[in-house]
């Protein structure tokens, strides 16, 4: 029998690859960002390196954010100089818009040319960053700026990654918090998303409770998502208190009625005991009177859930109108007398640009067009 190794100091570079979650889907690597230790280790070793490179290659690249092999200062020149090519996985800043209040909202450029939104949303305990998972969205929803612009392609693990790297090291603090409520439906893409969230998790180090994964609803895929256990919390978008409103609205909501997607969160809170989060953009005189927040209250009696309401950001292609503040709070209000814990969401960058996929699609018509944009770069 082999006997144990001896159990090594953390620092210590000969120190074994830290084993991988089981259900961590493997990657192809390069590029390297989202990989695990165990991932880079095998790499390295592919490339006739000595396995403790890999541990020296992670830190590199989630802490001390190297962008090309290049930038390694520990490993032989010689080695960096054939390896400088290689894809490290990181993208361009493009473009930064400063909010008043201190959101970020960043374009960044991918290794093909597209563009995608990331925002940086900080307050003095938090850093909160709003990540996309597809170049575009193909949900079409009717409010929404990013479905009105059409869908391009799913993004990789690196490159959701890549996004809390960039404001992790643009802020130079440490990321608290990651929302997949940027561009994209996070459950058509959702390899890459549990990819994400390991790595972010493992390589990163954000606890598993601080990160949401947003969703409209794709059949099948919110078992799909609660079969790998994950500790992430759910956020659904309602954005309606019945099937025929959210049709109107939402155009895959025909395909995947109300109760089958209730029925789908009920199963989720059982299998993972995570609470679910309900988005519901309130669009005035639509779905925010008296009577859907008594519907509302209806369907989602009894549920461990929590709503959150997302006073409607104003598009250019619709005109659908942001109810006041007074008519959001009286809803709120509607709902916590009959037993519905909810909140309403704080508008963040409202001065940097109206609604999320807003900057990305004026930005890709008119460049030059910035008159309520703090450009940095
Ligand atoms: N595809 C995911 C993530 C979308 S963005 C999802 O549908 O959940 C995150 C949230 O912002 C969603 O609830 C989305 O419906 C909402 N949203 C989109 N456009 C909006 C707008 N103009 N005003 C307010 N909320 C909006």
């Amino acid at each position: 029998m082999t006997p144990a190794p001896v159990s090594s100091r953390p620092s210590d570079p000969a120190a074994p690859a830290a084993a991988p979650s089981p259900n961590r889907p493997s990657l192809a690597v390069p590029p390297l960002v989202g990989a695990s230790i165990a991932e880079l280790t095998d790499w390295v070793k592919e490339q006739g390196q000595p396995a403790y490179r890999g541990k020296q290659l992670h830190q590199w690249i989630y802490q001390q954010g190297a962008r090309s092999l290049e930038d390694i200062s520990v490993f032989p020149k010689a080695w960096r100089q054939t390896m400088a090519a290689v894809p490290v996985g990181r993208s361009q800043i493009h473009y930064r818009a400063v909010a008043r209040d201190k959101t970020v909202k960043y374009l960044l450029k991918l290794s093909d040319g597209q563009i995608i939104e990331t925002v940086g949303i900080p307050t003095a305990k938090r850093l909160t960053v709003c990540v996309s998972s597809q170049v575009g969205c193909p949900m079409a929803c009717d409010f929404c700026a990013t479905g009105k612009g059409g869908f391009v392609r799913n993004l990789t693990r690196a490159e959701i990654v890549d996004q809390v790297l960039t404001v992790q090291e643009e802020f130079g603090r440490r990321v608290s918090n990651v929302v997949f409520m940027g561009m994209g439906e996070p459950l058509l893409n959702l390899d890459a998303v549990v990819g994400a969230v390991r790595s972010l998790n493992e390589d990163v180090g954000i606890g598993q409770r601080n990160l949401t994964i947003s969703t409209v609803g794709v059949p099948g895929r919110i078992p799909a998502l609660a079969a790998h256990q994950l500790q992430v919390t759910l956020a659904v978008s309602l954005h309606a208190s019945n099937q025929s409103l959210r049709e109107t609205t939402i155009p895959s909501a025909k395909h995947y009625p109300l109760t089958a997607l209730l029925d789908d969160c009920r199963a989720y809170v059982q299998e993972t005991g995570r609470r679910v989060t309900f988005e519901y953009t309130l669009l005035a005189q639509v779905n925010d009177t008296e009577t859907h927040a008594a519907e509302l209250a209806g369907l989602l009696r009894g549920f461990q859930s929590h709503v959150n309401l997302i006073p409607y950001n104003p598009i250019s292609e619709v005109d659908y109108r942001r109810p006041s503040g007074d008519r959001a709070q009286d809803f709120l209000e509607q709902l916590e007398e009959l037993g519905i814990a909810a909140s309403i969401r704080q508008t963040r960058g409202l001065d940097a640009d109206a609604a999320c996929g807003q900057l990305r699609a004026s930005h890709l018509e008119v460049d030059s067009d910035s008159s309520n944009l703090a450009a940095v770069d």
